[in-house]
């Protein structure tokens, strides 16, 4: 299969627009023929179900929980970023796509890189007239302030709570479809399979999350916007509900899944503390415009903080990154806080943590501006520690935070399947190796607000659609299918709870699939995993019945597919004999123990495709060409 990005060339500031120019267009009176199924309603599938809704066309748009308003972009805390140069601190479109590409250690694709930076502005300008209510400096300009991987300050923000607030004006964007009679909302309704007509994707079977009704949906176009697979970790700062289901269901019927392996471990989480834990929380990176991260000295100084005298503390990202310090991208900071902790010298009782100490700014600027800037935060993480970080530094370890990986999209953001479309971090994702802070915010609405809308219209324009009948093979196929494995994991009836395999499953992928990787694990975990699988077939209890509200059936069928990418990942990881942004073999780094890429041989992106169950996925590869950032060693130093 050759894979086609259909990324222009030529000038790069000019590629979005001349390609814009160049896709048909859908004639207005024509829009409302069309029906475009949107499964997702967060970020992503909420802004693109909006604006495809007030430009006309039907839309139909599904999510898991029991209101737009609850899905996992809510918990975005730290801000979106922007090339707007507010603070005329050297900033451009040409800088953010430079530090993206350059932050994504070169495993991106840079057309779609320079396109985002560019629609970066026109998003913070619609989610003003939307009325997000954006931090202000004194003057009332918005305020923003600075994230890892770029030495200008570009991240817009709302205290901690960026995420929800920008939630909340897509979420009333799309409310105002609704009531338009545009959209239709389906909630509590989990998308379970993709139908395919003439190799095509016309439409979805689905779940009524609250009575077991298995039913189908068909539309002209399939989006989706279902978010990361982070949780196949099981400990991860996602959402609990968020889960690979339905790119995973999409993969099995023929998209091909871009680079499963990159993986993003954020550097600032509450540690964890027991094995009771179900899920960790991230203190967000904004704090490290503040906060200095660092640790004792000496091996097994267990003195509490306050004792340790100045002389005697490493702040080791200050030391190690001169110009970029405590801002150094997440890839690198998460890798340092794991080495000194392997040294010995982490904090807190596991050993396995450091500190993020707010005293120097404290002294600076007082409580009450370190309050304002973080009192949300400050309070999480009192209610969960039980210390104050007003007076005690903070204790932080990385942990599994957002994937990278999803399914590959060309520059239009279609599928390898026609007419599916994959936006926000469900797709494979302009973010390369690692993703930059405050960057998820800005993929996500730039492809629901301003690609996607453009993009799908050539779709429908340049093909014909026949009305589909209900009692089409293909659509009984996939119901059947969907009925089948409900029934199969409810009759089980095993030993052990989702829960538990879940957990087993997920401390696997840590040890051999997480922060740090290396052939022997890879390959141990790739036996083990599918072991693990079976017994989880052959002995899972699932509690409840199928007719009615039933978490741990909701919970079964995710994990089922956590299990057959688990393996994907692991695979792809072992492919990559280099290493680069999150994905980090031990095999492969510099004499200082950074990542070292081997460009020669692994510039490109990993596309699998699912050959049926039993065989091995194929890979396909996209080769990547750097015309405007030349690939060099990262250097934050
Ligand atoms: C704690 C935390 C803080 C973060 N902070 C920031 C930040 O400050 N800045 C930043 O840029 N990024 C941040 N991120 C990352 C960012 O929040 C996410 O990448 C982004 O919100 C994902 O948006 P999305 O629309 O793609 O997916 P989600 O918000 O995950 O939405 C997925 C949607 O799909 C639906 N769905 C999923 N599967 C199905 C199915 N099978 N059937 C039906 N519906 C389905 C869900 O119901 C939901 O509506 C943070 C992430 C975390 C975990």
């Amino acid at each position: 299969m050759e894979l086609k990005s259909k990324a222009p060339d030529g000038p790069i500031e000019t590629r979005w627009e001349r390609h814009r120019f160049n896709l048909k267009l859908v004639n207005p009176a024509n829009k409302r023929k069309y029906t475009i199924l949107v499964v997702g309603s967060g970020l992503a599938g909420g802004s693109a179900a909006a604006s495809l809704g007030e430009l006309g066309y039907n839309v139909k748009c599904f999510c898991f929980q029991d209101s737009p308003r609850r899905a996992h972009s809510i918990a975005a805390q730290g801000g979106i970023n922007a090339a707007k140069n507010y603070h005329n601190d050297g900033d451009s479109i040409y800088r953010l796509f430079y530090d993206t590409v350059k932050g994504g250690d070169f495993r991106a694709r840079e057309s779609n890189v320079y396109r985002l930076a560019q629609i970066s502005v026109d998003i913070i300008d619609q989610c003003v007239a939307q009325g997000v209510p954006f931090a202000r400096e004194y003057s009332g300009y918005l305020d923003n302030r600075s994230f890892g991987g770029a030495q200008v300050s570009r991240t817009f923000y709302a205290r901690g709570q960026t995420g929800q607030q920008l939630l909340l004006g897509a979420y009333q964007a799309l409310e105002r479809q609704v009531g338009n009679g545009q959209v239709t909302m389906f909630p509590r309704t989990e998308m379970l399979d993709l139908i395919m007509v003439d190799g095509r994707a016309r439409g979805i079977v689905v779940r009524d999350l609250i009575t077991g009704r298995v039913s189908s949906h068909f539309g002209d176009a399939v989006v989706l916007g279902t978010g990361g697979y982070g949780n196949v970790f099981y400990l991860s700062t996602n959402a609990k509900g968020s889960n690979t289901t339905a790119i995973w269901r999409a993969y099995k019927r023929g998209a091909l899944f871009g680079n499963p392996c990159f993986t993003q471990i954020h550097p600032t989480c509450i540690p964890v503390s027991g094995e009771y834990q179900s899920k960790l929380t991230l203190m967000s990176e904004s704090l490290r415009n503040d906060g200095r991260v660092w640790v004792p000295k000496q091996t097994g100084d267990r003195r509490d903080p306050g004792s340790i005298p100045e002389g005697e503390r490493d702040y080791y990202l200050e030391r190690r990154y001169p110009s970029f310090g405590n801002l150094v991208p997440r890839d690198v900071a998460s890798r340092n806080a794991k080495a000194v902790c392997d040294e010995g010298r982490g904090v807190g009782e596991s050993g396995l943590a450091v500190y993020l100490d707010f005293r120097d700014a404290i002294k600076r600027l007082g409580d009450h501006t370190i309050k304002e800037r973080y009192g949300n935060l400050f309070d999480m993480y009192e209610r969960i520690t039980g210390e104050d970080p007003y007076r005690v530094p903070m204790r932080i370890y990385p942990a599994i935070h957002y994937t990278m990986g999803g399914l590959w999209v060309d520059y239009n953001l279609m599928s390898t399947i026609p007419g599916l479309y994959v936006i926000g971090e469900a797709n494979f994702s302009d973010h390369g190796a690692n993703r930059l802070g405050a960057s998820a915010l800005m993929q996500g609405l730039a492809d629901g607000y301003f690609v996607l809308p453009n993009t799908i219209g050539d779709y429908l324009a340049s093909n014909k659609f026949e009305s589909l009948d209900p009692s089409h093979p293909a659509v009984r196929d996939a119901e059947a299918g969907v009925a089948n494995q409900v029934k199969r994991l409810l009759s089980t009836k095993g030993t052990r709870s989702v829960d538990s395999y879940h957990r087993e499953l997920g401390k696997i992928m840590w040890d051999h699939c997480g922060m740090a990787r290396t052939a022997e694990g890879l390959k141990q975990a790739l036996r083990v995993i599918p072991e693990l699988r079976e017994k989880f077939w052959s002995d899972v209890k699932v509690l409840g019945n199928g007719e009615e509200l039933n978490q741990s059936l909701e919970k079964a069928g995710r994990l089922a597919d956590f299990f057959e990418l688990a393996e994907l990942m692991c695979l792809d990881a072992l492919d990559r004999n280099e290493s680069c942004g999150g994905h980090f073999r031990e095999e492969y780094q510099t004499a200082e123990g950074e990542a070292q890429r081997d460009d020669d041989h692994y510039a490109y992106v990993s596309a699998w495709e699912f050959k049926g169950a039993g065989n091995a996925p194929a890979l396909h590869k996209e080769p990547l060409a750097f015309e405007y950032v030349h690939p060099a060693q990262r250097s934050y130093k």
